[in-house]
């Protein structure tokens, strides 16, 4: 496989053309999978005062040291309120969940271990019989406990999550910066292809890879621009690379015409707009591998054949997409044994594969064939399995590792 260019090589080579987007402040609310282009530090402490963890009655430790005991009711502290008067010896204040502790307090007894029953809306009782001791500490949320000032909350690079911008919320931090959204031009070509929506006639098939890339650019927090399809002719396939361009995207994406003996023209356009490299990947599926720059922005070619589009820009053109926008996390892998004996041809190859959990381990199973023509082979699959390069046998029992595209059941 001499001839062949590895596929680390390959990104490698790709990467040094990517640079990373701009940045932009969003409001948190429309935070939610973005990619956060800054160090977040804490200003405050979480929680930013001591406050109970429970309805119930703020004590000193120390008085409790017999049981029952009753005690003084002199403060009540809604939540929302803050106490000024400090808990004396034989005090203590009636106290709702994450209400500041009053001064001179160090415990919470919950309602339930007291002699209290509290009635919506009513006042607090004259005194309190605590009927179960707690050590200094019980029940308080001390200043910091969540979150210490100056800490580091979130990195740059994370892709935010519901809890990521509930807790930058709780810091005040309701501007964000963050990775301003790829635009990504995805063009099609081919006489054999229709859109979803339109009748088939004989020789004709469904455009599947525009609305699967289309997916994919929007999963990976990018904006998708699909053109519509042109047909294997020159002028038509140089008019849908110009209009490409014309909408400014950051990124361009095709699909089929770069295999050899396509019928093309895609080829000839792209020598045309600028240098482009014609790759054979050492990569199953997808051999086929066009990239260079069109007028400044990264262009990849990917092969026609759906499953290698989409394997092909998992692991090509997903690590681009990742550096432009500054995200740091690697699709997450499971090592998993394989069930049956397999054959492969040196390349790295990305297998189709079921995974279930047997004995503790969890096995891979083909999904049935690995045409590079049959998308359904994605759809069934819970993982694609990688054989290294340079691996031509793998063994049944043999452990190997798999990409995951959903969790193990
Ligand atoms: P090509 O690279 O043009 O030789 O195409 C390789 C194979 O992929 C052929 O079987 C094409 O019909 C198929 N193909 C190309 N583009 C698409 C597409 N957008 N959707 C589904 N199949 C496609
Ligand atoms: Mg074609």
């Amino acid at each position: 496989m001499a001839d062949l260019l590895n596929v680390d090589a390959a990104i490698a080579r790709i990467l040094e053309y990517i640079q990373p987007i701009e940045v932009e402040a969003v409001h948190l609310t429309q935070a939610l999978g973005r990619i956060l282009a800054e160090d977040v530090h804490s200003g405050v402490d979480l929680p930013p005062f001591a406050n109970s963890s429970m309805d119930g009655y703020a004590v000193r430790a120390a008085d409790l040291g017999t049981i029952p005991t009753t005690l003084q009711v002199v403060l009540d502290i809604p939540a929302g309120t803050f106490p000024t008067q400090m808990l004396q010896a034989g005090e203590a204040a009636r106290i709702m969940t994450g209400a500041p502790m009053p001064e001179g307090a160090d415990a919470v007894i919950p309602v339930e271990d007291t002699d209290s029953e509290w009635a919506l809306g009513g006042a607090a009782p004259s005194t309190v019989e605590i009927r179960k001791g707690a050590n200094s500490g019980a029940n308080v949320r001390p200043v910091g406990e969540n979150i210490a000032h100056g800490q580091i909350v979130l990195r740059k690079g994370t892709l935010l999550r519901p809890q990521d911008l509930g807790i930058l919320a709780s810091i005040g931090h309701a501007q964000v910066q963050v990775a301003r959204q790829p635009k990504v031009a995805i063009l099609t070509t081919g006489d054999e292809l229709v859109t979803a929506d339109e009748a088939l006639s004989p020789g004709k098939i469904r455009d599947a890879n525009s609305y699967l890339l289309a997916g994919l650019v929007t999963e990976y927090g990018g904006i998708p621009l699909v053109l519509p399809i042109a047909p294997d002719r020159l002028e038509a396939v140089r008019e849908l690379f110009h209009q490409a361009l014309a909408q400014k995207p950051d990124l361009i994406i095709s699909s089929a015409g770069v295999s050899v003996g396509a019928a093309d023209y895609v080829r000839t356009v792209l020598e045309e707009l600028g240098e482009i490299n014609f790759w054979r990947i050492n990569l199953r599926p997808g051999k086929p591998l066009a990239f260079g720059m069109l007028h400044d922005v990264p262009f990849f070619g990917l092969p026609g054949n759906p499953v290698s589009a989409m394997v092909t820009f998992d692991v090509i053109v997903r690590p681009a997409l990742f550096k432009m926008i500054g995200r740091t996390d690697e699709p997450e892998t499971i090592t998993s044994v394989v069930d049956e004996d397999l054959i492969s041809d040196g390349r790295r190859s990305y297998l189709r594969v079921t995974l279930h959990r047997e004995d503790g381990r969890v096995i891979a199973r083909q999904t049935g064939t690995q045409s590079s023509g049959a998308l359904f082979s994605m759809v069934l699959a819970d993982g694609l399995m990688i054989v290294p390069e340079g691996v031509t046998e793998v063994k049944k029992g043999t452990n190997v590792t798999v990409r995951l595209l959903r969790d193990v059941k």
